[in-house]
């Protein structure tokens, strides 16, 4: 692996025949995340693709050119020729190596996977998912001198990260961007010692051997898990959702609402996060018409009040999204009237769905005692019905969902876990 310049790019990279180049920043915790598996995956690759690194802040130009908006950005060159998809952000080890493969011949591929050597690493406590919740297990693990390792699919933050403001946390005066608070948790924790492997893909959980396996090949082994992997946000079944997903259709208000300035849009729901979640949209776009199946909001009172006075916004009772299509620019979403079953379209800019969440427990779905929800029962100590296996924040069966419960969640299985390994 090298480092190069603006001035060697010609040189390293377009004359070259197969490269892998890293426009990569410092303070940048997904460029650390990268930096492992991108070390590891040149010793493998090394022999047929040139690994090459750059300084994004000290070669600016270069990236500008290049239409580099990001750090970490991988780019992907095969004689002089940008090929392959461009990664960015949590930047997973299975993304790269399918860009490598490709451009491979298949035997060759064969091959190197067949040097491929399994790991296997041991801690005390896992923790899978590293939101508020496992972040603070993870804290408080870790000030006990207990070695843990914090696991993720994505970047540390969870939820907290793409919620544009929380004014609810305790401790600040003034509303903090979800962004910062999600990273300030990540990296106090960080900071006192634990261990992180993120923007993986974790491929398998066995909860009685208490083993988790992590791209495949590297088995991580601990004497107790923390499930804290939260929820992923319900998806409404209308025709066209799946393939308009990204491409008209968001879950995130805080990631794509700055996109509708002065446009309309449709948010789907009725309950906290679809009221909330309007009125931030409302600060950009010019219309917002709210899609409800019931014939009243569900929200807290107070964010009920603030919505319906708000002049932007207008909502549609009793209806359900049956249809979205995509017509030139336009987002169409037929919408059904559950009493009447009269159907009308609503012509926007884009949607928004926020109709509530579904627990990430698909690894372990059958191994574990839930509610009729399928959130994960947990004692007053976060003990599931397996034993050594603790769950907190999000993803058990509780009443209220917030980053405080998942935080003091995440404090108490620590303490329980903390006390038992003594
Ligand atoms: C739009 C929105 C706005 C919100 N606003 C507020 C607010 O203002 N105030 C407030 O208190 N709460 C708010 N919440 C709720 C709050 O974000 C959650 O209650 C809190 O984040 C839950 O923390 P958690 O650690 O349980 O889960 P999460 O934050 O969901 O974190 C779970 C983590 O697990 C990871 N993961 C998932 N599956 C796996 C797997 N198989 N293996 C490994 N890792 C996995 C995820 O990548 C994620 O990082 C909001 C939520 C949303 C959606």
């Amino acid at each position: 692996m090298k480092e190069i310049t603006a001035k060697e790019f010609d040189i390293e990279v377009l004359a070259a025949g197969r490269v892998v180049l890293d426009f990569y920043s410092t303070e940048c915790p997904p460029c650390e995340a990268l930096a492992s598996k991108f070390e590891e995956l040149s010793k493998l690759y090394g022999e047929d693709i040139k690994f090459l690194k750059i300084y994004r802040q000290q070669n600016r130009e270069l990236a500008e050119k290049l239409g580099v908006k990001s750090s970490p950005t991988l780019l992907f060159f095969a004689n002089g020729k940008e090929v392959g998809d461009r990664l960015s952000g949590g930047i997973k080890r299975s993304d790269i190596i399918r860009n490598l493969d490709s451009m491979l011949p298949s035997a060759r591929v064969k091959e190197i996977k067949g040097g491929i050597k399994s790991s296997v690493s041991e801690y005390d406590v896992i923790i899978l998912g590293a939101g508020p919740g496992g972040l603070t297990a993870g804290l408080y693990l870790c000030q006990s001198k207990i070695n843990t390792v914090l696991i993720d699919i994505a970047l540390p933050g969870g939820q907290v990260s793409t919620t544009h403001e929380v004014s609810n946390y305790p401790g600040f005066i003034e509303p903090q961007a979800g962004y910062m608070l999600g990273h300030n948790m990540s990296e106090q924790t960080k900071l006192c010692g634990t261990v992180y492997k993120v923007a993986v893909d974790v491929t398998k959980v066995d909860l009685e051997k208490k083993e988790i396996v992590i791209d495949e090949y590297e088995t991580v082994k601990a004497k107790k898990i923390v499930i804290a992997t939260g929820t992923t946000p319900n998806r409404t079944g209308a025709i066209g959702e799946k393939e308009l997903k990204g491409k008209g259709i968001s879950y995130c208000a805080t990631c794509d609402a700055k996109y509708f300035d002065n446009k309309e849009v449709v948010v789907i729901g009725g309950g906290n996060s679809a009221v909330e979640e309007s009125d931030y949209i409302s600060r950009f776009a010019s219309k917002i018409t709210v899609v409800h199946q019931f014939d009243k909001l569900t929200a807290n009172k107070k964010a009920q009040e603030k919505l319906l006075s708000n002049p932007k916004i207008s909502v549609v009772f009793n209806s359900e999204p049956r249809a979205f299509v995509k017509e030139g620019d336009k987002m169409v979403t037929e919408i059904e009237n559950v009493i009447s079953k009269e159907r009308t379209k609503i012509v926007s800019d884009g949607v928004f769905v926020f109709i509530g969440m579904k627990p990430n427990i698909e690894l372990f779905r059958d191994k574990l005692q839930l509610d009729q929800w399928g959130y994960i029962k947990a004692d007053e100590n976060m003990q599931t019905s397996v034993p050594d296996i603790y769950a907190v924040g999000d993803v058990i069966s509780k009443k209220y969902r917030q980053i405080t419960t998942a935080v003091a969640d995440g404090t108490i299985a620590a303490m329980a876990i903390a006390k038992e390994l003594s």
